[in-house]
């Protein structure tokens, strides 16, 4: 079997983490691993079970029972047989993600299922930690990150695109708050692994940034590698 190949990535929220991950593992034809979806899944269903998101004990059970799912080729996201697609996008769940993602059994839980949904296939993985600490050694590593008005209008775009009326001032502050609590986590906090390659989105276009990653990732896994394991970019 060939060697199976990680591509981490990783950044604050509104870095275009998700869309170029997604592009990115579509041209090289790799699994796309949307870790952020797994952390707001387990943070929705304790919202919905009225689980209290300091309650470490009851989260790390939520977390250890989560099925979490992704449909191939899609972006869909399933929980417990559930299709939470849209569920899990609302800012409300983003800011129960981020608080229960502070808590060490809860990250063993879905990093442990990181690691297995990597076992068998080359993936192109999205987060906070996955340079860091899911996948230390993974074969190229990047932090994407972009100007906080960027991010800001970025995350404002999307949730119009989902057919939201976000209130600017309310996102901006709670992806401030994420982020300042990402960062400061002792656990797995938010930070560039020493070996990864830093992209600042700020002005660049999703295809530019696509661009740049794949670049990035021929000059890393395209030299060096044994015989039929070639990147081929798909077109
Ligand atoms: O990437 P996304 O914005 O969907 O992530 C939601 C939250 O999940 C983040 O703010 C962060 O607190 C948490 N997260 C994490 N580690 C990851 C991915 C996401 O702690 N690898």
């Amino acid at each position: 079997m060939p060697r199976r190949i990680v591509i981490a990535i990783d950044g604050p929220a509104g870095a275009g983490k998700s869309t170029v991950a997604r592009r990115v593992a579509a041209r090289l034809g790799f699994v796309y691993v949307d870790t952020g979806a797994m952390y707001r899944a387990v943070g929705l269903w304790a919202m919905r079970a009225g689980v209290k998101l300091d309650d470490v004990h009851k989260l790390e059970q939520l977390a250890a029972a989560a099925r979490i799912e992704f449909e191939a080729g899609s972006t869909r996201v399933f929980l417990n047989g559930e299709d939470v697609t849209e569920a899990i996008r609302t800012p409300e769940v983003a800011s129960a993600a981020s608080k229960i993602s502070v808590y060490g059994g809860v990250r063993r839980a879905l990093v442990a299922e990181q690691r297995r949904l990597a076992r068998d296939a080359s993936v192109v993985m999205e987060g906070r930690d996955i340079g860091t600490v899911v996948f230390p050694e993974a074969d190229v590593k990047i932090f994407l990150d972009a100007a906080p008005q960027t991010r800001a209008e970025r995350r404002l775009r999307e949730l119009r695109e989902r057919g939201r009326q976000p209130v600017a001032e309310q996102v901006i502050a709670e992806m401030e708050e994420r982020d300042q609590r990402d960062r400061s986590r002792a656990e797995a906090p938010l930070l560039q692994a020493p070996d990864a390659v830093y992209l600042d989105t700020t002005a660049l276009s999703i295809e530019e940034v696509v661009e740049a990653v794949l670049r990035i990732v021929r000059q890393r896994i395209g030299n060096g590698q044994e015989p039929g394991q070639a990147i081929t970019p798909q077109p």
